[in-house]
């Protein structure tokens, strides 16, 4: 059906996706328009994700070594059955096709396609996994398998027989592979032979295979079907070039936000996980709308049963919130869920997000706030907490700041609406033309908020507008030393909670510089009264040798119509690291700051509420989600006296209705005003102007 137009009519409007990951097995029992019927009028989903091609073939395929189902019977096309049948329904069908192993059968007659480890051996996947299954060998990227011998003409076979709307690729991941064709590539890259160590391997290598290979089949099928919209995944600390690739391909971009609990609550995703994967899956994308595949379960080793259920609506409300057409992601079909908590969750969330869908509809994402998302301070394969990063978030997350995580390399085009401050959190090297832009940007009216600032003393464009004169130096002896706050700025006028203090608490790398002519520092160091070992005791020694100092730790000044703001330590780090609400104050005060401006929606609620806003011409929503109380969720405890303000809309007639108050919120002020009680987890807001009657 709507195969070929312009990709952005069919996937720019707000979806409810479902995605059955079929077991082998869910094939005998299979019956497609009982599927497609419960997919439509029991989860209210107007979009199916399903297996069509890869590890499994689940149509009768004609391409050789591409493997059939097993438990399909012979000659029977499933693929054309559902596709039928949602097509009938009008629901969307999105291919699913991952190439990234295969089976065994495959292996002993390609030795050639699949990755070899620098001693020779194939990777074979989950080979102790009980039961009876062959073998699955891992394909290597640049290989025949996911390439000409069999990627490529499955591709064409599939966008040849079936009117699908888009395809997904999953298990897009390209291993570090030894085989003879990528050191032949590698010869012929770098010019010498590939080494043997891993480590000793030239970065970016196979995030360049990745991208190598992604447009090679992209292309492929655009040759056939112009514009078939491909859905590829992204995260944050992702550091593939996926700006560029979407940028070549049109591709479009999903998120997959695990709410992982299976290692422990001690190594649980931060609370905005879900909604940061959504903002920058909408960064990348330029602003076409990003999807968001949420599992129903706390970890794929229990992948048969629900997370609890109040810890999936706050992760699903997360997407929405965030501006993301949601995509449940089940193991099997709603027949085989084990757990119908699972289904009974996706159901009301649909049901919701229709009800709404006019609201959404043809809004884009509202933020003050850009936080850069630098693929050089999320290395690649690294840890994706980069402390920072994480520190800046939880703080405008508890602060109720509209934030968007926004990919470094575009933030020389126009930035998302309502974007007044760019955090620069831990990043570590921009190419000269983003830098370039940033300061012509801040001389315009830009806020820009460096938090640790690059350790280097190359010459950069920004040094000519950064508030601190540095010269290399470091100290680390820190443990026990303090911020001290100077009179003048904001820190110490305008935050309450730091009325009175004199000092708040400091550790971690400091580089010590002096304040340009003309700067301002707003917080000083104190050095370490004692080392660690000797703080506690004993406490007749706990005098502090140096109460002050011109070390500054936060300088600021401003630069043209635009404001600047250095932190000369890893204020992130603390944050993130120690949860002091002293830190996070102060990171708030200095973005508002610079912002220099009103924020475009201004929310007082407890921390743990996690706000997003979407704007249309005649309308805000604002979106609410309840993430008080210790995770994982099992209740939602009602939220007090919350309210909205929306300054973007000063001086406006308008409406407001809500999701639990369809009838009309009561309001006032020449700033629209709301106050409301969150009883439930999620919360939508609309602002509808109205002429303003005589
Ligand atoms: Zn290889």
């Amino acid at each position: 059906m709507k195969r070929g137009t312009d990709v952005t009519d069919q996937w720019q409007h707000p979806r409810r996706i479902v995605q059955t990951n079929l077991q082998v097995t869910d094939a005998l029992t299979m019956e497609p328009a009982r599927l497609v019927d419960s997919i439509v009028d029991e989860l209210h989903a107007d979009t199916l994700v399903f297996n069509v091609g890869g590890i499994y073939a689940w149509y009768p395929t004609k391409v050789p070594f591409h493997v059939v189902n097993p438990h399909l019977d012979a000659g029977r096309d499933l693929v054309r059955e559902v596709l039928d049948a949602c097509h009938a329904r009008d629901v969307r069908f999105i291919a699913r096709v991952d190439f990234s192993k295969t089976d065994d059968s495959v292996y002993h007659q390609h030795p050639e396609w699949f990755v070899q480890r620098p001693d020779g051996l194939p990777v074979v996947v989950g080979e102790s996994r009980p039961g009876p299954w062959r073998k699955l060998y891992a394909a290597c990227g640049y290989g025949g398998y996911r390439r000409d011998g069999v990627a490529i003409p499955v591709l064409r076979e599939i966008v040849r027989r079936y009117e699908v709307e888009a395809i997904f690729m999953n298990g897009t991941e390209f291993a570090l592979c030894f085989c003879g064709s990528c050191q032949e590539r590698y010869r012929l890259v770098h010019g010498t032979p590939m080494p043997s160590r891993p480590e000793d391997i030239a970065p970016g290598w196979t995030e360049r295979g990745f991208a190598d290979t992604m447009e090679t089949l992209i292309r492929t099928t655009q040759e056939i079907v112009p514009n078939v919209p491909w859905i590829l995944g992204t995260y944050v600390g992702d550091g593939r070039d996926m700006v560029g690739l979407s940028t070549r391909t049109g591709c479009l971009l999903c998120a997959e936000p695990l709410d992982r609990f299976g290692d422990g609550v001690h190594k649980a995703r931060p609370r905005w996980w879900a909604a940061a994967n959504t903002s920058v899956a909408g960064g990348i994308g330029r602003g076409r709308r990003p999807m968001v595949i949420i599992h129903a379960c706390s970890g794929l080793a229990w992948r048969h049963v629900s997370l609890p259920p109040a810890e999936h609506r706050f992760w699903l409300a997360q997407a929405a919130a965030l501006g993301g057409s949601i995509w449940h992601s089940l193991t099997g079909m709603p027949t085989t869920q084990r757990d119908r908590r699972i289904l009974d969750t996706v159901s009301a969330h649909n049901a919701v997000l229709e009800r709404i869908a006019p609201w959404l509809e043809g809004t884009s994402p509202v933020a003050s706030v850009a936080v850069a998302h630098s693929r050089s301070s999320c290395p690649p394969r690294g840890d994706r907490h980069v402390a920072e990063l994480s520190g800046a978030l939880d703080a405008l997350t508890d602060h109720h700041l509209l934030w968007t995580v926004y990919p470094d390399e575009l933030l020389d085009e126009e930035l998302p609406q309502g974007v007044s401050v760019v955090v620069l959190a831990g990043v570590q090297s921009l190419p000269e033309r983003i830098e370039e832009a940033l300061v012509r940007a801040v001389n315009e009216g830009l806020g820009l908020v460096i938090l640790r600032p690059p350790a280097t003393q190359d010459r950069s464009p920004l040094d000519g507008i950064l508030p601190v004169e540095w010269h290399g130096h470091a100290v680390r002896d820190t443990d026990a030393s303090y911020g001290r706050i100077e009179a003048g700025g904001p820190l110490a006028s305008d935050v309450p909670a730091l009325a009175r203090t004199q000092l708040v608490p400091w550790r971690g790398s400091v580089l010590v510089g002096k304040c340009r002519e003309g700067a301002m520092a707003w917080l000083t160091y104190v050095p370490s009264f004692a080392p660690l070992d000797g703080a506690g005791s004993p406490p007749e020694r706990a005098v502090i040798p140096t109460e002050r100092t011109a070390i500054p730790l936060v300088a600021a000044q401003g630069v043209g119509k635009g404001r600047v703001v250095e932190v000369m330590g890893s204020l992130g780090d603390l944050i993130h690291t120690y949860r002091l609400p002293d830190h996070a104050e102060i990171l708030a005060a200095l973005v508002r700051w610079a912002a220099n401006a009103p924020q475009p929606v201004e929310v007082d609620a407890p921390p743990g509420v996690i706000v997003g806003a979407q704007a249309a011409p005649d309308r805000v929503i604002v979106q609410l989600v309840n993430g008080v109380g210790e995770r994982p969720l099992a209740a939602t405890p009602p939220a007090f006296d919350v309210t909205v303000r929306v300054p973007m809309l000063a001086g406006q007639a308008v409406e407001v209705t809500s999701l639990h108050h369809p009838d009309g919120v009561p309001h006032d002020g020449e700033t629209p005003s709301v106050t409301l009680r969150l009883d439930a987890g999620w919360e939508v807001v609309q602002f509808r102007r109205t002429p303003r009657s005589g």
